[in-house]
């Protein structure tokens, strides 16, 4: 009898109950604006704001409504204006390149490697094609931020990193988000803290960080972002920027700062997982397990492996029959996008060239999230299915 899996793909942790006490308080007093204080209370959001920044050690904090939002807030702050080009990953999810059409701009994709990190030669061929690189580190893979800061300072890209999965993440022990000029993550359900939706910004630019701030919509209230810049800064910024309202309300902020708190032993369990998966599927027929740098501290809420130049019709059998056995995978080469594995020819907003060397490394990418409600035996368990599925269709029963 083969092993079916029986856990939930997409089942995440319960909030913990020190975030349940803490958004209850925040629904008991209503003031659930982040500008709605009384006397000298500090808002859970402005707290958030501090301790996210002390975590990463960055300058500044703005906590905003979506991991989208923070981007495009990032893009308008750096300057980006309607029908400039911006450089970005061909191997990324829908809310990047969205960001930059939510600016009017133009995405110019740079390919992706084997490794599944942009593709740092293509970016440095296309390097005067974009004075702005929106970087995406998609799925937790980090390229080599040492070299891919080189390319860009010496042709005058400003790097905007989305960090949507390499939360506490670093290269070289500097956490990602803090290599180019502003850090992007993303708080919703599937991320490394889940607020259903939310975003954080970060950046030790003083006007960047004055510019997203007025844009999130702080009315003329900057004073009240302990997080922010002096208030000198925004003598004349504040009249420049319009005003986009994207803020975080202190409910979200209160469900995520025990989250943050915990967010180094969520780490630890995440890797242990994968490490779990990848240990078990490491050597399965036909299959390439992405191997991790030591360079990169990694999180490993999601795992990826490669069916290199594998038949569509039996990546589609694999991913089938791990189905019926309670696996979900997702395939990125898929003809068309299905949930959220879109790729950069899905955008049919952008009229993008072919990509061959990229087109072949998608054809292969198949993705698994992790999620913290799995044990170590389940994780053993899934890698055993899907390497006797692996098996069964690179050697065939005759
Ligand atoms: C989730 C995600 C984002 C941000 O998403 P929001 O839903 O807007 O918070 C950005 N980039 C990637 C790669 C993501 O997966």
């Amino acid at each position: 009898m083969d092993e079916v899996f029986g856990g939930s793909f997409t089942q995440q942790e319960p909030i913990p109950e020190a975030g349940i006490a803490a958004a209850v308080a925040v629904m008991r007093h209503g003031r659930l604006h982040r500008y709605n204080t009384v006397g000298d209370e500090i808002a859970e959001t402005v707290l958030l704001e501090q301790e996210f920044a002390a975590y990463v050690g960055a300058k500044y904090c703005l906590a905003v409504a979506s991991g989208g939002y923070a981007m495009a807030t990032a893009l308008r702050a750096v300057g980006v204006k309607p029908s400039d080009r911006v450089l970005t990953n061909a191997f990324t999810l829908a809310p990047v390149p969205g960001a930059i059409a939510a600016v009017g701009a133009v995405p110019v994709f740079v390919g992706v490697t084997r490794s599944l990190v942009l593709d740092l030669e293509d970016l440095a061929a296309k390097a005067d094609q974009g004075s702005v690189l929106l970087l995406s580190h998609m799925r937790g893979h980090l390229c080599d931020m040492e070299r891919l800061m080189e390319i860009c300072d010496a042709a005058g890209i400003t790097v905007i990193e989305d960090c949507a999965h390499t939360m506490g993440a670093a290269w070289k022990g500097k956490p990602s988000g803090t290599w180019g000029k502003v850090g992007c993550y993303s708080c919703q359900t599937y991320k490394h803290m889940n607020s259903g939706e939310g975003g954080l910004f970060v950046t030790d630019d003083a006007e960047v960080a004055a510019r997203a701030i007025m844009y999130s919509g702080s009315y003329m209230l900057y004073e009240r972002h302990l997080a922010g810049p002096p208030k000198e800064t925004f003598e004349t910024i504040r009249f420049e920027t319009p005003n986009i309202s994207g803020r975080m309300d202190n409910l979200r902020a209160a469900i995520l700062r025990p989250q943050l708190e915990d967010l180094a032993t969520q780490c630890t369990r995440w890797n242990e997982r994968y490490l779990t998966l990848e240990t078990g599927l490491r050597g399965a027929a036909g299959l390439t397990v992405i191997e991790r740098q030591e360079q990169e501290t990694f999180v490993g809420s999601s795992i990826q492996f490669l069916l290199e130049d594998w038949q569509a019709a039996d990546v589609q059998m694999l991913v089938g029959r791990c189905a019926a056995r309670g696996v979900e995978l997702k395939w990125f080469g898929n003809a068309e996008p299905v949930g959220f594995t879109s790729r950069y020819d899905s955008w049919r907003y952008v009229d993008a060239p072919a990509m061959p060397q990229s087109d072949r490394v998608l054809a292969g990418i198949i993705d698994m999230r992790v999620p913290l409600t799995f044990s170590l035996d389940d994780c053993a368990m899934i890698a055993r299915i899907i390497r006797e599925e692996a098996e069964r269709i690179s050697t065939p029963a005759t």
